[in-house]
């Protein structure tokens, strides 16, 4: 979302229709790709747009890779000397050898739609691009392609309306992050109560076997007991026996 162009003369570029104005809406958009050579748009498919930055004053950065190498383009939808009476104008620049020899350079200066200063001497490229066509490298197309639909402007009721539907996206995120926060927290009361439950499970079996090895070792002991008793006993009577022939 680009930040609202401050302009009267945007406003009244708007239709009662619409109240919303996008980049490619920009007389000055539709120049630079008037008469732009195919071959660059064609080149341009392969290229991979990132934004990077993103600066005040609708200015923004991107990185554009194209089979392997990457360069940095700047796009800038600049409000011309702050002049409520122009619209916004498009400047751009890359970084790529070809915006500074292939043409670009030279065109963009020419057409006032470079951003800042030139990377050349802006000498005419009668060698590389005679017919003045690559009025942008595949770079700087990728990005313009990409920033297309990129709102520069928006009354000030679309604006409360978009806040609104942002608020209330941001509402419904909200409540489902609390939510999930709750559920969460119910989940892990529900382990603790589990563990606590095991614990104590593991505390009585424990406490169960203790006392069953102690009655069983109670018991033998006794078995034991009685053993030797009736052993005493058959060993008396014996001995008793003897004892009576003996006299
Ligand atoms: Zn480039």
């Amino acid at each position: 979302m680009w930040k609202k162009v401050s302009n009267t003369e945007l406003e009244k570029f708007l239709t009662a229709a619409r109240d919303v104005a996008k980049l490619q809406e920009l007389p000055n958009f539709q120049a630079i790709l008037r008469g732009l050579n195919s071959q660059i748009v064609q080149r341009s498919r392969g290229c991979r747009v990132s934004r990077f930055r993103t600066y005040r004053d609708n200015l923004w950065t991107f990185r554009v890779n194209c089979s392997g190498t990457t360069y940095t383009v700047w796009l800038h939808a600049e409000d011309t000397d702050r002049n409520p009476k122009t619209l916004p104008e498009i400047k751009i620049k890359c970084t790529c050898p070809h915006w500074k020899w292939g043409g670009p350079d030279y065109n963009a200066n020419a057409g006032r739609y470079l951003y800042e200063k030139p990377f050349s001497n802006v000498s005419f490229p009668d060698q590389r691009d005679p017919t003045l066509q690559n009025k942008l490298c595949k770079h700087a197309f990728a990005v313009l392609d990409k920033a297309r639909d990129f709102i520069i402007f928006e009354s000030q009721e679309q604006e409360r309306k978009r806040v609104r539907d942002e608020d209330r996206t941001q509402k419904v995120e909200d409540d489902r992050e609390q939510r999930r926060q709750k559920q969460e927290l119910r989940r892990q009361e529900q382990d603790q109560r589990k563990q606590e439950v095991q614990k104590q499970k593991h505390l009585r079996d424990t406490e169960r076997r203790r006392k069953q090895d102690l009655h069983n070792k109670d018991l033998q002991d006794k078995r034991d007991q009685r053993k030797r008793e009736q052993e005493e006993k058959r060993k008396k009577p014996k001995e008793e026996q003897e004892n009576v022939f003996n006299k």
